[in-house]
């Protein structure tokens, strides 16, 4: 379990009642499929719009269908639903509501109802989160980034972080992808320890979509860890989210930070050495922010967040790479084989990075073979096992070389030591 100062400080400590029945607001963040059983993320919104809970339920589909009256859960993605709960010990559906993202457990209630959710909280939630980006914000993230040589791939369990940054001397993060880490129910997976991040040089959070697990590891830490990305610069994507990404991206801009969304109906901005895009598919993996950008040895580096290679703008097809981020963390991809897979530019140190944590509860990653079998050498980071300190790594090379790249401050600020 990660320290929950941090969460409070951006979130609040929201209290529910504990003697009565009462209803919340739910919506719906992500649904995860296993045979017959399916587990939901879900984020709690008070009837007074004040508080915010993360919350899960874990049971079987066919009672989730039950009682959300849908034909598949899968269906429930982004959908939003009023709950009524009661503490009662036993219930046929029970919720876990979350003191944080960090933790496995929560504390218990049934759901006695399900009732469908007034049009104008749908409606207050259907714009993106934050401010369009204009041609200047996008400006000027673009040219920091363009300082970037280098990327990182960061072991934060099963979620994905990553950044770029300019040469070995100065490994400060320039611009992040994804801040995330292990979360509900697989908090156990985020390194011992935590990550302590690095926000010297002001870098921006490009965030690839709004499932915990890509930005839950900004939330982790003390307070003093999640000042950083508070104040910084958010590029979003133009979807609309829930309560959790709201009060966030309150937060942020209360923290002097600036949440903006990427232009709708903008294909990609290509500027320099980078391209940054918008995946065209419709679920939140699939319409996430995405990127490719020519690094070492002018070879191109592909970070498609969680979305199929299929939903890539074309820009970004078919190009042979140095390194790849593998999607979805090496799972199902719009729950299908991928296709249009990247391949490797044949020249020496091409690696796939798969971001995984060791005893995931989704049992990823389910398709290296794939990877493979198109010709890449695959590192995983669930070879750090449970319980041990983080294992970040230089892209570069894979870390195979078993050299160090210390950051600038030492360890005194930050955690982020590569391994190359
Ligand atoms: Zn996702
Ligand atoms: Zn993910």
């Amino acid at each position: 379990m990660t320290e929950i100062n941090g969460f409070k400080e951006i979130f609040g400590q929201a209290v529910w009642p504990q003697d009565k029945l009462f209803e919340v607001y739910a919506f719906v963040a992500e649904v995860e499929k296993n045979d017959d059983n399916c587990l939901i993320l879900l984020e709690l919104l008070s009837l007074d719009g004040e508080q915010v809970s993360p919350a899960g339920i874990r049971g079987s589909s066919r009672t989730v269908e039950t009682f959300f009256q849908v034909s598949d859960v899968a269906q429930l993605e982004q959908q939003w639903r009023v709950l009524s709960l009661s503490q009662r010990a036993e219930g046929e559906l029970i919720l876990s509501i979350l003191a944080s993202l960090g933790v496995n457990e929560g504390v218990p209630y049934s759901i006695e109802g399900v009732k469908q959710t007034p049009e104008f909280i749908i409606a207050d939630y259907q714009s993106p989160v934050g401010d369009e980006a204009s041609e200047e914000d996008i400006s000027r993230l673009f040219d920091i980034s363009q300082k970037s040589q280098k990327l990182a791939v960061l072991d934060v369990g099963q979620g994905a972080a990553a950044f770029l940054y300019s040469q070995h001397d100065f490994p400060f993060p320039l611009v992040y992808f994804d801040i995330g880490g292990g979360c509900y129910p697989n908090a156990h997976t985020f390194p011992s320890g935590g990550v302590r991040w690095c926000f010297t040089q002001k870098p921006s959070i490009i965030l690839s979509h709004w499932h915990w697990d890509h930005w839950a590891g900004a939330t982790y830490g003390g307070t003093r860890n999640v000042a950083g990305p508070c104040a910084a610069t958010w590029l979003v994507p133009p979807v609309s989210a829930g309560p959790l990404a709201r009060k966030f991206a309150n937060k942020i801009r209360a923290s002097g930070g600036k949440v903006i969304y990427w232009p709708a109906g903008t294909s990609f901005i290509k500027s320099g050495r980078l391209i940054v895009g918008n995946a065209t598919g419709k679920s939140w993996n699939d319409s996430g922010l995405v990127v490719l950008a020519e690094l070492e040895d002018n070879r191109l580096s592909l970070i498609p967040g969680d979305a199929a290679y299929i939903y890539l703008p074309a820009i970004m097809q078919n190009k042979p790479l140095k390194t790849l981020l593998i999607a979805h963390h090496g799972g199902w991809l719009d729950a299908v084989p991928p296709t249009l897979l990247p391949y490797p530019d044949a020249e020496p140190n091409c690696y796939a990075y798969c971001s995984v944590g060791d005893q995931n509860v989704y049992g990823h990653p389910k398709l290296i073979s794939s990877y493979r079998t198109a010709g890449w050498s695959v590192v995983q980071t669930d070879t750090r096992l449970q319980g041990q300190p983080a294992f970040h790594y230089d892209a570069e090379t894979g870390g195979t070389c078993g050299g160090i790249v210390h950051p600038p401050c030492g360890g005194t600020i930050c955690s982020l030591i590569l391994h190359t």
